[in-house]
C-alpha cells in the first residue's frame, strides 16, 4: 500500500471515533451589516490526537465517502444551535449559519431529524437556523434538493448558496427555489478593487439577489481596498477576516458587546460616507 493510502485509511479510523472522543469543535465567523453583526457562520474544526488542528479540507471528503458526514453534521447543527440560543438571550436576532455537504442529500432523513431534534431542544424558531448549501446540490440532487427546501421553508428556516459563482451556475435552480441569501465567493472579492470584471461580476449578483428578493453577502473580506470596492457596489453584508477572524464560542459574546471594533466602525463610515 502506497504511504499515502495508509494515511487516509489511518485518517478514517481516527474520524470514526473523533465525536465520541470529543475532538470537534466550533469556530465561530461573524457576519456584519452596517456594522452590526447580524449572524455567525459555524467552520468545523478538528483536534487531531496527534496531527494538531485540522481544517475542514483535510477530512470533510473522507467524512462524505465514509457516510460519517451525517453524525458529523448532527453534532454541528447541535453544537452551533445551542451556542446560538446562549447568545440569543440578550442577541435576539442573531442567527447561525451552517454547512450542509451536498453528500448529506443522499439520504436525508437524518439532516432533517437533527434540524429538528436541535431546533427544539433549545426551543429556537426556524429563522435562527441558515443552511449553507453549494450549488452542486442542485444538480446533483435536483429532487431532493427541491422537496428539503421547501420543508426547511415551512419551518421558516433559511438557505443560502454558498461559494456562488463558482459552481454549475444554473440559473434555473434560481426559478422555483425560495432562497434568502446568495454568498459571493472569495473568487470574486479577492483583488476586486483592481479588477473591473470581477466587479462586474459582483455587481450582477448583486443584482440578481436583488430581483430575487434574497440578500447577498461577500466571503472573505481581507483587505480595507476590497471593503471599499464592495461598499461603492453596495454590497451591505460581508464576511472576511478584515472584520473578525472565525472565533471560539466564549469569544463571541465579548465581541458582539464590544462598542469599539475598529474594523466594524470602519465598515460603518465607509457606508455612510
Ligand atoms: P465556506 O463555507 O465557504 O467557508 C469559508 C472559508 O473561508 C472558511 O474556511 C473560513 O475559515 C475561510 N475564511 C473566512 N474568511 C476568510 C478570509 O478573509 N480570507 C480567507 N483566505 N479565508 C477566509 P474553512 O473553515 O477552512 O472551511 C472550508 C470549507 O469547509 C467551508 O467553506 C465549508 O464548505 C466547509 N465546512 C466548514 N465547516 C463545515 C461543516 O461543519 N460541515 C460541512 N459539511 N462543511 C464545512
Ligand atoms: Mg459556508
Ligand atoms: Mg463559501
Amino acid at each position: 500500500m502506497s504511504e499515502q493510502f495508509q494515511q487516509r485509511l489511518a485518517l478514517e479510523q481516527d474520524l470514526r471515533c473523533a465525536i465520541a472522543n470529543k475532538e470537534f469543535f466550533l469556530l465561530f465567523q461573524p457576519q456584519i451589516a452596517s456594522g452590526q453583526i447580524f449572524a455567525v457562520e459555524a467552520l468545523l474544526r478538528w483536534q487531531h490526537p496527534t496531527q494538531g488542528t485540522l481544517l475542514p479540507g483535510a477530512f470533510i471528503a473522507i467524512a462524505e465517502e465514509t457516510n460519517l458526514i451525517s453524525k458529523i453534521s448532527s453534532w454541528v447543527l447541535e453544537e452551533s444551535l445551542r451556542t446560538l440560543a446562549k447568545l440569543r438571550v440578550q442577541h435576539n436576532e442573531l442567527h447561525v449559519s451552517v454547512n450542509i455537504s451536498a453528500h448529506e442529500l443522499v439520504s436525508p432523513a437524518q439532516l432533517t431529524h437533527s434540524v429538528q431534534t436541535s431546533l427544539q431542544r433549545y426551543q429556537l424558531p426556524g429563522e435562527a437556523l441558515e443552511l449553507e448549501l453549494t450549488e452542486s446540490v442542485f444538480w446533483e440532487h435536483p429532487e431532493t434538493a427541491a422537496t428539503l427546501i421547501q420543508g426547511w421553508k415551512d419551518q421558516g428556516i433559511r438557505l443560502a448558496i454558498d461559494d456562488f459563482g463558482t459552481g454549475f451556475s444554473s440559473l434555473s435552480y434560481l426559478l422555483n427555489l425560495p432562497i434568502d441569501t446568495l454568498k459571493i465567493d472569495r473568487t470574486f472579492v479577492d483583488s476586486i478593487h483592481t479588477s473591473p470584471r470581477k466587479q462586474g461580476i459582483v455587481k450582477t449578483i448583486l443584482a440578481l439577489s436583488e430581483n430575487l428578493n434574497a440578500s447577498c453577502i461577500a466571503e472573505g473580506v481581507e483587505t480595507r481596498e476590497q471593503l471599499t470596492c464592495l461598499s461603492q457596489l453596495g454590497c451591505r453584508k460581508m464576511q472576511g477576516w478584515l472584520l473578525s477572524k472565525p472565533m471560539k464560542a466564549s469569544a463571541l459574546e465579548g465581541f458582539i458587546n464590544q462598542n469599539g471594533i475598529p474594523q466594524v466602525q470602519m465598515t460603518l463610515s465607509i457606508e455612510n460616507s
